[in-house]
This record gives C-alpha cells, structure tokens and sequence, in this order.
C-alpha cells in the first residue's frame, strides 16, 4: 500500500534526508587514496549518532554496517571492509537514518582522486539523470514517466540501466511500495499523488546492464566487470514541481565527485 504523508510528516523525513545529506559530505572529505572503507563507514556512524540519529542500515535485512560502499564494478550493497581505496576508483556510498521514527536515505557516487573521462561522464550523467527522473515526480503523473526520463537520457549517452534493483517508497520504512524503476515507458504504471514520498536511485552501468550478486549475499556487481554509479534522493510528490527533500549542497562544497 501507498502512504500518503502530511505537511508534518514530510517535514520529519525533510530532517533525515538532510542529516544523510551531511552525512555523505562527511564521509566525502575522507574519500581520498589509501582510506580503508571500512575507515569511512566508522566516519558515518559515529557523525550520525552524534546527531541523535540511528544508522538506518545497519541490522536492516541483516546489513552488517551503517553504509553500503560499493567500488568500482560493484553496483550495490557492497559491505565495508580492509579495502584500501585506490586513484582513479569510484565509490557509490549509500546511507539510511532513522529519526522521529522516520528513515532518510540517500547515495552519492565519488571519484578517488583522477579519473578517466569516460568514467567521469558516467558519474555526470547519473546525477543529471536523477534530477530528470525528479522532474516528473509530480501529481498527475506516472511512475513510467520517471523511469523513461531516466533510462533515455542515460542510454543516449551509452551507458546502460539496470533493471533488477529500482527506488522505493520511504516513510516508516526505509522500503515501502511504490518500486521506482529507472527505466519504463512514458504514461504507464502507478498514478503519482501529492503526499507520495519516494526515492529515485538510477543504477547505471558503463557497459552491459546485467548484475550478479557475490556469495556474501549482499555485494551486486556489473556482469562484464565495468564501472557503475549510483546517485540517490528522496523526493515529495507535490501538485506542480518536485519537492527535493535530499540536498547534494554540502557536498557540492567540497567536491564535484
Ligand atoms: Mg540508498
Ligand atoms: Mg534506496
């Protein structure tokens, strides 16, 4: 079933969704050569406890740790570890929080130091593609209309969508129904409504779309061994524009990617 969220309760999830803002700004300033991921998954949970906050991960399906930081060709769900991160890598860090009773959660792919152009295009057309899939993120709409937003701009720029793991409805759980796929045809799927709170988070691979997930039962990595990116907001359905709840602000001031 689809919540509907009042004015007070949006404003709640507005609070998480800028707490894992800052959050992976935080994480951000540490995201250089030779830092353990398992050093920036430390980094989270101590900056979100210290703001009254509960890691929204951790324990959650059984996660081990307060971010999914996923390198390279992991796509998602990858787990910290000894990794040391390496120039010219890209990292997908993905956090939840639960506060007042509600979840934020929210994903930013970095560059470690240098990357390639193509790797680089890759990183800016993910962000792009998630303000275009927000862009149709209003009342009156339909869930196709972000998906065929996302999956047209990102495949006219070559790159490839995949399709096994979509966004989410958020609320007081971190998944609730709708499934926000990144692809999909314009005019179909769920009717999107004021009150609607979701999470678009297009997945999207330099070369082909398929995944497969490692033993560990979490890590899901590209089938061809090439790079993915992630990006990730929260955004309130609303009678005319989008209402964005996530802001990339803190991190646009210490770095592009
Ligand atoms: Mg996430
Ligand atoms: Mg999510």
């Amino acid at each position: 079933m689809i919540h509907l969220r009042s004015a007070e309760e949006i404003e709640i999830l507005r609070e998480n969704a800028i707490l894992v803002s800052k959050t992976l700004a935080e994480v951000g300033k540490s995201i250089a050569p030779g830092i353990k991921t398992k050093k920036l998954d430390k980094i989270a949970e101590e900056f979100i406890r210290d703001h009254g906050a509960i890691p929204g991960f951790k324990g959650y399906g059984g996660f081990p740790a307060t971010l999914c930081l996923s390198v390279n060709d992991v796509v998602v769900h990858g787990i910290p570890n000894e990794y040391e991160l390496q120039e010219g890598d890209i990292i997908s860090v993905d956090c939840g929080t639960i506060l007042k009773g509600f979840y934020g959660d929210s994903a930013y792919t970095f560059a470690v130091g240098e990357v390639d152009p193509e790797t680089e295009l890759l990183l800016k057309t993910t962000e792009e593609s998630l303000y275009l899939g927000a862009a149709q993120a209003i009342d009156g709409n339909r869930l196709g209309d972000i998906g065929h937003a996302i999956q047209s701009y990102c495949e006219s720029k070559g790159f490839s969508v995949v399709r096994e793991l979509v966004g989410h409805g958020i609320g007081k759980d971190m998944h609730e129904d709708p499934l926000v796929a990144n692809y999909g045809k314009s005019g179909t799927g769920k009717r999107l409504k004021e009150g609607m709170v979701i999470c678009i988070e297009p997945m999207i691979n330099i070369g082909v779309k398929d995944i497969y997930q490692k033993e560990d039962g979490w890590t899901v990595c590209t089938q061809d061994g090439k790079k993915s990116a992630h990006f990730e907001f929260t955004v309130a359905i609303k009678k005319n524009k989008p209402e964005i709840l996530t802001t990339f602000d803190y991190i646009k001031g210490i770095k592009t990617y």
